[in-house]
Parts: C-alpha cells; sequence; structure tokens
C-alpha cells in the first residue's frame, strides 16, 4: 500500500512541474511558504484518514463482505464491471456530500476553510479542514456499508480521485479547447475554477469530484468564458494571518458577520439574483 501512495506524489509532481514550465496565470515566483501551508494540512489530513482506513473503514468493509450486506453484494457482476461501479456510485455520493457542505450552514463553516486559498494550485487539493475528513469520513462509513464497498475499492478510487483534484485545481494552463474535451467526462481545471471564485452564484456550482457529469445531470453546473480574471477565496479570509495553518484551522470557529445568509434559503436566492458577495 505504500507503494501506492507514491503514484499520486509523482503525480503531484509532475503536475507541480507543469504548473512552472506551462502556468494558466503567470507571475508566481515564489510558492514556498504556500505550498509549505499546504503540505502541513495534508500531513494533518493525511493522519485523520490513516486513522480511519486502518480501524473503522476497515472493520466495517470486513462486516458487509462477511454479511455479503449492500447493494454490490447483491449482484453477480465481474470484478472489473463491480470496480467501475463502485467507482462511479461513491463518486456520485461525493457529488452529494460536496453540495451538503455548501448548502448546510454548519458543514459551509468548515468547508469554506478549503475556499479561503487566495491563490489556487495544485496544493490547494491537499488543503482539507481535519474536521471536514473526520466528518466525511463518518458520512462514507453509511455508504460503503449501503453500497457494499471493499477497501481495494476504495483505495482505487482514492487513488484516482487525488489525481484528478491534483490536476483540477492546478494552475496548468491547459488550453480551453482540450480542458473542454475532457471535461465531458472528468473534471477540469476551468470548471473547478469558478467553483473557487469569489463570486457565492459560482461557489455553488460544479460541485464534482472526478466525474463532471453529475453537474451537468443535477442542473448545477456553471461555466466562464474567461477563467484568467477569476478572483479565488473568500471576502471574509484574505488577509495573511487566514491563509497561513493557524489561521486556516481557525476558519470553522469564525461565526461570519452574515452567518444567517449563509442558510440554504439565502444561499439559493442569492444565487438567483447572481449579483451579491457576502463572505
Ligand atoms: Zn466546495
Ligand atoms: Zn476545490
Amino acid at each position: 500500500m505504500s507503494k501506492l501512495i507514491l503514484i499520486p506524489f509523482l503525480f503531484l509532481c509532475i503536475v507541480y512541474w507543469l504548473e512552472i514550465k506551462f502556468p494558466h496565470l503567470p507571475g508566481r515566483d515564489d510558492r514556498t511558504v504556500h505550498t509549505g501551508n499546504n503540505l502541513t494540512i495534508a500531513v494533518m489530513g493525511g493522519l485523520v484518514n490513516l486513522v480511519f482506513l486502518f480501524t473503522i473503514i476497515g472493520v466495517v468493509t470486513h462486516w458487509t463482505e462477511v454479511r455479503r450486506f449492500g447493494l454490490l453484494n447483491q449482484v453477480n457482476i465481474p470484478i472489473g464491471l463491480r470496480l467501475f461501479s463502485a467507482i462511479v456510485l461513491f463518486d456520485m455520493w461525493m457529488y452529494v456530500w460536496h453540495m451538503m457542505n455548501h448548502r448546510i450552514t454548519l458543514l459551509w463553516r468548515i468547508h469554506r476553510a478549503h475556499h479561503n486559498d487566495i491563490t489556487m494550485d495544485s496544493t490547494t487539493a491537499l488543503r482539507f479542514h481535519p474536521l471536514e475528513i473526520v466528518l466525511s469520513q463518518f458520512f462514507n462509513i453509511g455508504i460503503i456499508v449501503l453500497l457494499s464497498l471493499r477497501l481495494n475499492e476504495l483505495l482505487v478510487y482514492n487513488l484516482v480521485l487525488q489525481m484528478v483534484i491534483f490536476f483540477h485545481h492546478s494552475n496548468v494552463g491547459l488550453t480551453e479547447g482540450w480542458d473542454r474535451v475532457f471535461r465531458a467526462i472528468l473534471v477540469m481545471p476551468n470548471m473547478h475554477r469558478v467553483h473557487h471564485s469569489i463570486e457565492v452564484f459560482e461557489t455553488n456550482s460544479n460541485y464534482g469530484s472526478i466525474f463532471s457529469f453529475w453537474d451537468r445531470l443535477f442542473s448545477t453546473f456553471r461555466k466562464r468564458n474567461n477563467t484568467n480574471n477569476i478572483i479565488y477565496g473568500l471576502n471574509r479570509f484574505r488577509e495573511n494571518g487566514w491563509q497561513g495553518v493557524l489561521g486556516f484551522l481557525k476558519i470553522p470557529f469564525q461565526k461570519s458577520i452574515s452567518e444567517k445568509m449563509e442558510s440554504k434559503k439565502n444561499r439559493e436566492k442569492t444565487a438567483v439574483t447572481n449579483k451579491e458577495v457576502y463572505l
């Protein structure tokens, strides 16, 4: 398994190099502090994930396998088709979970830490609050049981997910033509850049993780013709203090002045008007 972790790490190194050679937005000379912050956050998140993987998730996947519980245990399909189904079904759950993080006030308070990065690049894919990871793993357990996912299927899903999210957060200057070709299936940088926009109506769109078709299917897909002038991050947490590791960790505990505005109802209303920025 330790060798498997090397695959996304090597992929991140390649994407990081591509960002230097072929940047979407040029002019970022020193990425040391930003990268250091996001790698530190990644270590915390990675430890939380490993604890879950080797404890509860390991036990739960074994239990469903032995009891023949859950959806995929009820059908007799070839192993390849089962793996593909597991990846697609779990990715649909990730889409729902991501949307929940934007629509449920309490979850948004935690998830907004991911959105506070004002200079998005491949390392932003590592910037998830440990609390968000704990919560998502608890919800994942229920889905894993319902779908009867095996540990190796989850590992393959996470391997693919990690590579796709490194790339779609990246500052690689892929042309709109190629971006469009690949995003027929996968979430690509121009799609996820819109999701990290400071504009609320854009933030509340493009929730996909691996596959882009969930957003088209559930009408949350949003396109922007020019992604060069997107302002990333949140209005509320732009200062250096919030960008560092400690500030990042404190974000879920900050009550926004416009917390009420972050309720589901107001979010949707604001998204319709397409005008207000309230974070
Ligand atoms: Zn989000
Ligand atoms: Zn993101």
